[in-house]
């Protein structure tokens, strides 16, 4: 396995993959890997000869009070773990790489980061599609791997892909979670032990959610409400919970047959930040 940390060297290695004929598989992280990640990995592993894993935490995706700073780096562990999974390069770019001090361009997003993280998180898809569009550029991977944990932003990704004609095909890897149903995130070791024991109330507010959608109960706006209050009890501060159209990222009051929503949710426990979904099709 190759560390590579510039565009200059990489490009060659991806060029000599492509010149012996292998198809690439790429998956962009921001490090501290888990299972989820290792799962997207194996994912792309099944869709190509050579994996690229990037490890890269990117600055124009954080807000001026998130948690750029504290984010969890261990590149020692992570660069471990790629090799164990059988990656052939991993990109591992500085800010200096990445970003020139000036930039003049820059993504925008219409209607899709309305709503859910995007209501909150102000320009943070902007970065996640500015440094995936870059990252895309500088791979030129013929299958990409992203997981369905950040659903928001796997539909940005494959809208980028189908508007801005990227020739990438992408995979959607499922949630990994721990035993007790929380969504395995590196953001979960900011919690403390109590925090930890109340955090899969969110994952089972999304199930009862799904669950009464599957029983045909239509008043959406009342199990919603229901679930909020439930989570506020046990001491969840909610940034949103709803149920969403899949393709707009709406939320929706009425579902209808044959259409795709996503249920999904976003808390804090104390300052930590969680998010979760499920996807169901009616
Ligand atoms: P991150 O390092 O948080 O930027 O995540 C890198 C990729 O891993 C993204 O495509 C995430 O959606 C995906 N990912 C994060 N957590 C999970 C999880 N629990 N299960 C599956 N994929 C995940």
């Amino acid at each position: 396995m190759q560390v590579i940390d510039t565009i200059d060297a990489l490009r060659p290695e991806i060029r000599a993959f492509k010149r012996e004929g292998k198809t690439v598989g790429f998956v962009p992280t921001m490090g501290a890997l888990h299972e989820g990640h290792l799962s997207l990995f194996r994912l792309a592993l099944q869709h190509c000869d050579e994996l690229v894993v990037s490890i890269y935490v990117n600055p124009t995706q954080f807000g001026p009070n998130e948690d750029l700073d504290k984010y969890p780096r261990q590149m020692e562990r992570d660069l471990q773990l790629c090799e164990k999974e059988g990656a052939s390069v991993v990109f591992t770019p500085s800010d200096e790489v990445m970003y020139s001090d000036r930039r003049y361009l820059s993504i925008q997003i219409d209607e899709l980061a309305d709503h859910m993280c995007g209501a909150s998180r102000d320009s943070h898809f902007e970065g996640v599609l500015l440094v995936v569009n870059k990252l895309f550029n500088i791979v030129d991977p013929d299958v990409a791997a992203f997981g369905q944990k950040d659903i928001q932003q796997y539909v940005l990704i494959e809208r980028m892909v189908d508007e801005f004609n990227h020739s990438v095909k992408l995979l959607r890897g499922e949630i990994i979670r721990a035993n007790d149903g929380l969504a395995l995130s590196s953001r979960n070791a900011y919690l403390n032990d109590t925090e930890r024991a109340t955090a899969p109330g969110l994952y089972r507010a999304l199930g009862y959610l799904k669950k009464q959608i599957e029983d045909g109960i239509t008043n959406v706006k009342l199990m919603v409400e229901h679930q909020q209050d439930e989570l506020e009890a046990k001491g969840f501060k909610i940034d949103y919970l709803g149920v969403y159209a899949y393709e707009s990222l709406s939320p929706v009051t009425e579902l209808s047959e044959g259409s795709q929503y996503i249920i999904a949710g976003a808390v804090y426990l104390g300052k930590t930040r969680l998010i979760d979904n499920m996807i169901i099709q009616l």
